[in-house]
Order: structure tokens, then C-alpha cells, then sequence
């Protein structure tokens, strides 16, 4: 028996299988349930059947290797900040994982959640990640699929009766970082995001990576500031200037809590805090 049936219409697997068994009949994943049962307010109908998937360990899995950290798509925003505060590349991570909502929100919602709530824009770990060139499994009863964060964002709106199990993030001697502007307005979620990571060979800036998130409807890399960038020696204010002619590249989403001209408008503050950071990182790198 893999299972433990905690009533008529919600099913607690314990394993990845017994999960996949479970989807079907109309049953939803319930991860933290941070995004699901807020539905109504949302004027949508709370899930009526649900596939709990917090009893399965392999979802909560941390591995931290030497090319490589592994992480089960079940592990809360609390848990990934507190295990990879000691991976210096993964500071950026860190950080979104740690300024992400508020500490009770934090403390239940997890990696998968975030990454698989097709309609949240403002999300914070999808940049970071499609900045550290992470890679997701999605699970089916047919396979499993490996996908880079651009594939699985492009893909997510359309998947369904599948698990997303974990998420894999090379591991190099760069460095990352985060920022986000988040309004009082916005309540607890980041009007624009800015995630880039680097690696410093000579003094010039190396794989230059950077995404931005909750500007449009779904998070993607800055492609031109990349190319822009690589190569370059540091110089802020250039770094600065080149996102400040580049912002056309993206067309801010009209919401509630700012419109679409303002998210592109901050970009270029946001980007000169990342590299900031990033900078201050590589000042203090053995
Ligand atoms: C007040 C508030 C403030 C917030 N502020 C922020 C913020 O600043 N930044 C930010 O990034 N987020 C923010 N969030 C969003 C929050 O991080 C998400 O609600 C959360 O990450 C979702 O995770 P969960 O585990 O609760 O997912 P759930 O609510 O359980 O599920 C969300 C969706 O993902 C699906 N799902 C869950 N896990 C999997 C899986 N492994 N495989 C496939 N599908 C899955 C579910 O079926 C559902 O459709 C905020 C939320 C609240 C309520």
C-alpha cells in the first residue's frame, strides 16, 4: 500500500507513483495551498479534489554536490534559503527565496507551487532560476521530461496530469543576484524583478545571464542587455546605461497594483542593484 486515503476526495501519496495514479477524477496537486486557496479571492472555485503531495520525501530533497544542486519541487521558500545560505553562487536564489511574500507564506509554499501557478506573474524564483540556467523534471504516467526553465515556462500553461519533481542548478564560480521593487499597493508581491548571474575572468563580465519577472505576463531573459554586457569590462554606470536603452525590449503588463510603463521604467534601477551586488560578491571572492 503506497497510499494513505485521507478522505473521499483528497488523496495523500507517499510516493511520485502513487501520485500520478491519484491525478485524474478532476483531482488537483496541493502543494502549500498558498496559491490554491486563495481562489475565491481571486473569483475563481477552491479545488473540490485534491492529490496532497507534502507526505512524498523524495519531493523534499536538498542535494548540494559539487557541479550541482538538486532540489525536490516540494521544498518550501524557508527550507531552500536556510540549506543553500552557504552556497555562494546561489546567493541570488537565496535571496528570492528569502524576500519572496512574508515568513507564515514562506514557511508552506513551495518550489513546485511557484514554479507550476501558470497566471502568477510576479513570481520571484522563475527569473532567478531562468538566470542560473536551472533545469526542471516534469513527471507524467508516460515519463518523465527534463526541460530548461525557458522550455518549462513557455510549457507550463499547457501541461497537466504530471508532477514537476525537482529542479536542477549547475553549480560554476560565478556569482548571482536579485533584486525586486516591490509597492505598498502590491501588498506582498514585487511590481518588477531583476535576477542576473556572472562570472568575472580578467575583469570582464562572463556568461552573463539575466532575466527579468513580473514586467510581462511570464518571466524571460534579457537577451539584449545579455549580449550587451558579455565581454564587457565592469563599469556600472555603462552596465546601467545599456538597460536604460534597452528597456524597449520588454512591454509592461497593465495591473492593479502598477502599470505596464512604470514595471519597465525601474528596470534600469533594478539592474544596477544586481550588478552592485554582484560586484560587492566578486570584491569578496577567495
Ligand atoms: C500574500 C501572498 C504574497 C505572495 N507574495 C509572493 C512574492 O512576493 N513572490 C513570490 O514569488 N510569490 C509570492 N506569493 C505566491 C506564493 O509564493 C505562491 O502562492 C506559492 O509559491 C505557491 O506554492 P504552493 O506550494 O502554496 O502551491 P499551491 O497553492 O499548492 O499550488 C499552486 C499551483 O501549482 C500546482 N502545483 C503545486 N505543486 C506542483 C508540482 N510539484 N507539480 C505540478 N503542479 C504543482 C497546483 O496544482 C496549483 O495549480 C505570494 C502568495 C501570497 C498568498
Amino acid at each position: 500500500m503506497t497510499e494513505a486515503n485521507s478522505g473521499s476526495d483528497v488523496l495523500r501519496p507517499i510516493t511520485i507513483a502513487g501520485a500520478l495514479d491519484a491525478l485524474g477524477g478532476g483531482r488537483q496537486i496541493m502543494a502549500g495551498a498558498t496559491w490554491l486557496m486563495r481562489a475565491p479571492v481571486r473569483g475563481e472555485a477552491p479545488p473540490k479534489a485534491a492529490v496532497l503531495i507534502g507526505s512524498i520525501p523524495e519531493l523534499q530533497q536538498i542535494s548540494i554536490g559539487q557541479d550541482q544542486v538538486t532540489l525536490g519541487a516540494g521544498v518550501t521558500h524557508t527550507k531552500l534559503a536556510e540549506a543553500l545560505a552557504g552556497v555562494p553562487a546561489l546567493k541570488g536564489l537565496v535571496t528570492a527565496a528569502s524576500r519572496a511574500a512574508n515568513p507564515p507564506i514562506r514557511a508552506v509554499a513551495t518550489l513546485g507551487g511557484n514554479l507550476c501557478t501558470a497566471a502568477f506573474a510576479a513570481g520571484d524564483l522563475s527569473p532567478q532560476l531562468l538566470a542560473l540556467d536551472a533545469r526542471v523534471t516534469y513527471a507524467t504516467k508516460d515519463g518523465t521530461q527534463d526541460m530548461d526553465m525557458s522550455q518549462f515556462l513557455a510549457a507550463r500553461g499547457n501541461l497537466s496530469g504530471g508532477l514537476l519533481t525537482r529542479v536542477r542548478i549547475p553549480l560554476g564560480n560565478f556569482r548571482s543576484a536579485h533584486a525586486r521593487l516591490p509597492l505598498r499597493k502590491a501588498g506582498d508581491y514585487p511590481v518588477a524583478i531583476v535576477s542576473a548571474r556572472m562570472d568575472q575572468n580578467e575583469s570582464l563580465m562572463r556568461r552573463v545571464r539575466i532575466a527579468v519577472g513580473s514586467v510581462e505576463a511570464t518571466p524571460r531573459r534579457w537577451s539584449g542587455l545579455e549580449a550587451a554586457l558579455e565581454g564587457q569590462p565592469y563599469d556600472l554606470k555603462a552596465i546601467a546605461d545599456s538597460a536604460g536603452s534597452l528597456t524597449n525590449e520588454f512591454t509592461g503588463r497593465d495591473g492593479v497594483e502598477a502599470d505596464g510603463w512604470y514595471r519597465t521604467k525601474v528596470l534600469p534601477a533594478l539592474v544596477r542593484q544586481v550588478f552592485e551586488d554582484l560586484s560587492m560578491q566578486f570584491a569578496e571572492r577567495p
